[in-house]
């Protein structure tokens, strides 16, 4: 036998028995984004590498070690995405949308990041993105961080997720903080890792993150961005809280929350929840005042967040979701040649009659047992059998395959077409 090929590590397929969690999710984050009116827009899955590099930031996780980069055949340097806000940005200003314009637009697909793989964290995954050109007030990062609380109310997921909030300002009392906070962390020098060494001189404030126990005391007593902060930012964040306390939603301020990436200014928060280990992160984002300019386009305001599709999907088994599952209305069952002719007909016409009906033939013909056998397996809310008997009699034998059928009625019953129709018409809704 020839070697099998495997897959890539970290690289997963998605089954038929998953497939259907995936869908539901999907379609569930599609109305979402119609209820307020967001518009998709889809770009490739890679990119020049330049385009990562200029607006993730050079000394960040991501493009220190993370990245799928390699050359193609004409020898120029490309990346599989590994996020998608940069190249929603490259797309926004190469078309010309963002100029004058206000944008609300959202993409859902994979992205690549060498990482190493477990639970939560893989190779190819999957996100949804949410990012808004062209306004700068705090009720437009409300705005998202409602539609992020909607999802987890849909879902049942409220009381599994906490919302995290930070501000990380203009990038103006950044560099101010940046001074105090490096003074501090050379005073404490001996117990900074070898990371935070590095980080010491690259990019200080990503030392906060870090989540080394020895140096959580020392991170703790560091002084805080929030303490630092301009009057703009402050006035930003006093009322996107405010906005938050009128709407019910409640938050928790976290001055340690920097987020890997460079682009981030004022607004940051992050949707976390204790339920999935060490990769709780559902959710991420903040605004991005200055990544348009950054890349070439005019100073455009900007925010968005990011969630991550498998991390939500693994929540989302950890509740009952799968009665909303979709399976098929209807499956068939043709006993003989003459019924087998007449059924493929008979579904081929329900399916014109109902737009949204799912019906499973039981095709390869087989014994009456053997198709009932397929027919369970299908979760079909009703069987729909034919056969000589039927056929002479023009009726169809209908039979109830849900246990949750009331006991005073039939558990099968012989239905003409048009009573057919009706019921079909009724599982449908
Ligand atoms: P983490 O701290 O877990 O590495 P991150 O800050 O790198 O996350 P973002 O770049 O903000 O993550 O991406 C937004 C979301 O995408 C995360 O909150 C997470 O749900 C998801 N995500 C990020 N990286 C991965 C991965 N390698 N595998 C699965 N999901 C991921
Ligand atoms: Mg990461």
């Amino acid at each position: 036998m020839a070697d099998k090929i495997q897959s890539i590590r970290g690289m997963n397929d998605i089954l038929p028995d998953e497939s259907p969690a995936w869908q539901f999710i999907e379609e569930k984050l599609r109305h979402l984004m119609q209820s307020y009116d967001y518009d998709e827009i889809r770009f490739p899955i890679v990119e020049k590498t330049a385009l990562f590099k200029r607006s993730i930031g050079e000394v960040t996780d991501i493009v220190e070690k993370e990245m799928y980069t390699f050359e193609d055949r004409n020898g120029d340097s490309l990346t599989l995405r590994p996020e998608g806000t940069a190249a929603c940005v490259r797309a926004g200003i190469q078309n010309g949308i963002l100029v004058n314009q206000q944008q609300r637009l959202w993409y859902m697909g994979p992205m690549f990041r060498h990482e190493r793989p477990q639970k939560g964290r893989y190779r190819q995954f999957h996100q949804i993105g949410v990012e808004v050109f062209g306004l700068d007030g705090p009720d437009i990062d409300a705005e998202l961080i409602c539609m992020t609380a909607r999802l987890w109310q849909t879902l049942g997921l409220s009381d599994s997720v906490t919302l995290q909030l930070n501000s990380l300002g203009t990038p103006e009392s950044r560099v101010a903080y940046r001074a105090v906070l490096t003074d501090y962390l050379q005073a404490n020098e001996a117990l900074l890792d070898k990371d935070s060494l590095r980080r010491l001189q690259t990019n200080p404030l990503r030392i906060l993150d870090s989540k080394n126990p020895a140096m959580q005391a020392m991170i703790e007593a560091a002084p805080k961005l929030m303490d630092h902060l301009d009057d703009e930012s402050k006035v930003h964040f006093s009322r996107l809280c405010a906005y938050l306390d009128s709407l019910g939603i409640a938050y928790e301020i976290n001055t340690r929350l920097v987020r890997g990436l460079d682009y981030y200014s004022k607004t940051v928060f992050e949707w976390v929840t204790d339920k999935l280990g060490a990769q709780g992160t559902i959710c991420a984002g903040g605004r991005y005042d200055g990544l348009v300019k950054q890349l070439g386009g005019r100073d455009t305001r900007a925010v968005g967040f990011a969630m991550g599709l498998e991390r939500l999907i693994s929540l989302l088994e950890q509740s009952k979701l799968e009665q909303h599952f979709k399976k098929p209305h209807a499956v068939m069952l043709m006993m003989g040649e003459r019924a087998q002719n007449a059924g493929l007909a008979l579904t081929e016409q329900l399916r014109n009659q109902l737009e949204n009906v799912r019906i499973f033939n039981v095709c390869g013909g087989g014994s009456f047992k053997s198709q009932m056998k397929r027919a369970d397996k299908s979760q079909a809310e009703i069987a729909l059998i034919l056969g000589d008997d039927e056929l002479d009699n023009d009726v169809v034998t209908v039979k109830y395959l849900r246990a949750d059928r009331e006991a005073d009625k039939p558990q099968q019953e012989q239905l003409t077409m048009q009573q057919v129709t009706d019921l079909l018409a009724e599982l449908v809704g």
